[in-house]
């Protein structure tokens, strides 16, 4: 469908000779959102805040009609479901994120990290090119891969972004997509950073 023979516009693809493509229900609106957001199940051992979805935000996005591109779990592809150490739980959370971290930087897993970047790229291309409206990047803040404002790093949660998350978004900006991203945490007020994300904004104070 590539070159003169198609054009796009608001999501809309037109075919040579009037053939129209995505005129269903579909939104044509998405988001891209870290995994556990949507699947608690994948997250680090003790720190899981939901039995099956983050609530709040889940509701959301299904209110406004807006698809979710759900990104790989880096840890758990890179790492495995205990993160390779069964007593991650016994340690405060930001000493046990900065384990895994150190973790993530080595060479092996970074090797991976880039193969999971281009996943997510062939499906954004995809969607950009057809002209759907791709409206932002839910992340997780303190997490050392899907932080946004906030990671892990020497024992404390600090500014900065997680491993994935800054590769992810260098990805996308080497290619001109430059996509706003939110960082949210458990609660409420999860919903109205992502709320302003798709109105457009994105919050000046982080998700701490
Ligand atoms: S924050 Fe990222 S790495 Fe951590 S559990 Fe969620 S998706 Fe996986």
């Amino acid at each position: 469908m590539d070159g003169p023979d198609a054009a796009w516009y608001n999501g809309i693809t037109e075919l040579k000779g009037g053939i129209f493509l995505f005129t269903d229900k579909r939104s044509r609106r998405l988001v891209l959102a870290a995994h556990c957001l949507l699947n608690q199940n994948a997250i680090s051992d003790g720190t899981a805040d939901y039995p099956g979805t983050h609530e709040e935000v889940a509701r959301l996005l299904l209110e406004e009609g807006v698809g979710i591109l759900q990104l790989p779990c880096p840890e758990l592809c890179c790492l495995g479901l205990d993160r390779g150490d069964p007593l991650g739980a016994s340690r405060p959370v930001t000493v046990e994120n900065t384990r895994i971290r150190r973790e993530m930087e080595r060479p092996e897993a970074a090797a991976r990290l880039d193969a999971l970047v281009e996943q997510v790229l062939l499906q954004v291309r995809e969607y950009h090119r057809h002209g759907f409206s791709i409206l932002g990047i839910v992340g997780v803040n303190r997490s050392p891969c899907c932080g946004v404002e906030t990671t892990s790093e020497n024992g404390r949660e600090t500014a900065g972004r997680g491993v994935f998350f800054q590769r992810l978004l260098d990805a996308l900006a080497a290619e001109g997509l430059y996509l706003p991203a939110v960082g949210v945490k458990s609660g409420p007020q999860a919903a109205e950073r992502v709320a302003e994300l798709l109105r457009g904004r994105t919050p000046l104070e982080p998700d701490v």
